[in-house]
């Protein structure tokens, strides 16, 4: 009697001589050895399958699925504060030649304007527009029904970002000050999961990160703010990072410029090969903040260069390529108008931390508006799609846990869900 043996779900193989059930590593065990004649432990006699080279082949494929299911990276990109606005209409018609926020209209203009939005938008955001839409899902264009919002009550960046990579909403997060997060975020628990010991890292431009992602419970490796490259084998590259982080003077006092976020977080990504990353851009927000809406538009651009850099870098790494999921968001969104696009508050927030915007009784309308964008192996072609119901900015965690192969509430029994766009064939 003749036996084959199949590939019929996961990584289990169906032996249709004797109908029982086999694991492949037994058969990865066997077959080197007696690849002529497989021999199950349990079965009765000997099975010789038809053809040969057909089972080595599903042999490979078993292998190379369940390797690539198992052993897939996560890198979660953060933008600060970038509206929706700019990524789905490009510069804004309303800021992008007003006097008071902008020092060359015409320069300006030259680099960023068309009469069109989806040229405009394509000028601002090269790479999102052309890859990731593309190739990727994309959520947050209000102007045609796809929407994502904040859920935390405040609209503003420690309340987001806790919200990002914790998927709850804790209300008494209620200030942007140095405090531990009382929350876990999904690093901390994967940094407790022995395959993931020493291969989580976070890099974020603000100083305010490593009390977001609690290192003193987490043991997260964090680099944030000035911190300096360290802590494992540096190339000469990095070190002149380092001396240059510490000569090169930033704009701000507790968020240093994107440039260096960015080749940290690379040359970690080449050099210590972690499974999942958070990368943590800031520019946006803070040259919205001073007014300059002509950088704030070049960061944005900038940091789309980024994550086309990020994205080269990950597809021609070994072991990154075609086996890493990128998820980006902002923490929070903006005003709309020339009097409010610098700021973000919810009205609530006036009462508290927020309270220097009580000139705007309603707090700034809309900045709770976010967007989304995902591209990698798991995530479906499906461009800018409506949502039925508004995304929340909680079900992030969920998403990036769900990628990783995690059931999500094994992590926190009352996280937001994952997003269904992403994994629904019905949306
Ligand atoms: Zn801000």
């Amino acid at each position: 009697m003749t036996h084959k043996i199949r590939l019929l779900y996961g990584d289990r193989i169906l032996c249709t001589g004797c109908m029982v059930w086999r694991g492949y590593t037994e058969v990865k065990e066997r077959m080197p050895k007696t690849y002529q004649v497989v021999l199950f432990q349990g079965c009765k006699s000997a099975h010789i399958p038809r053809n040969l080279m057909r089972i080595f082949l599903v042999f490979c494929l078993l292998l190379f699925t369940s390797i690539s299911k198992a052993e897939r990276n996560l890198i979660v990109v953060t933008l600060d504060g970038l509206r929706w606005q700019e990524v789905f209409r490009g510069a804004d018609e309303n800021l992008i030649a007003h006097q008071d926020f902008v020092k060359k209209p015409e320069a300006l203009k030259q680099a960023f304007w068309h009469q069109e939005h989806k040229q405009r938008r394509q000028r601002l955001m090269p790479f999102f527009w052309q890859t990731i839409v593309e190739q990727g899902t994309v959520i947050g264009n209000r102007d045609i029904g796809s929407k994502m919002s904040v859920a935390n009550p405040w609209y503003f960046s420690y309340p987001g970002y806790s919200e990002i990579f914790t998927g709850v909403v804790d209300e008494s997060i209620d200030s942007n000050r140095k405090i531990p997060n009382p929350q876990i975020s999904f690093l901390e628990w994967l940094n407790k999961q022995d395959k993931f010991e020493g291969k989580l890292a976070a890099f974020g431009s603000w100083d305010v990160f490593p009390y977001i992602f609690n290192v003193e419970r987490s043991k997260l490796y964090v680099n944030a703010g000035f911190d300096s490259a360290g802590g494992y084998p540096l190339s000469a590259e990095v070190k002149l990072l380092n001396e240059l982080q510490k000569e090169i003077p930033s704009p701000w006092h507790s968020v240093r410029l994107d440039a260096f976020t960015h080749r940290f977080a690379k040359d970690y990504l080449l050099t210590v090969k972690p499974k999942v990353m958070a990368i943590a851009y800031g520019e946006t927000d803070d040259f919205a903040h001073d007014g300059a809406y002509d950088q704030y538009l070049h960061a944005a651009k900038r940091t789309d260069q980024f994550i086309a850099d990020l994205w080269r870098t990950i597809q021609t790494t070994p072991g990154y390529k075609n086996n890493t999921n990128v998820l980006i968001v902002t923490d929070h969104g903006r005003g709309s108008y020339p009097e409010d696009w610098q700021h973000h508050a919810s009205k609530r927030s006036l009462a508290g931390y927020m309270k220097g915007l009580s000139h705007f009784p309603e707090g700034i309308i809309g900045s709770e508006h976010i967007w989304f964008a995902a591209i990698g192996p798991d995530i479906p072609a499906r461009g800018v799609v409506k949502t039925k119901v508004e995304v929340k900015q909680s079900q992030v965690a969920a998403t990036a846990m769900k990628l990783l192969g995690y059931q999500p509430q094994t992590f926190n029994p009352d996280i937001a869900p994952a997003i269904a766009e992403l994994f629904n064939q019905e949306n």
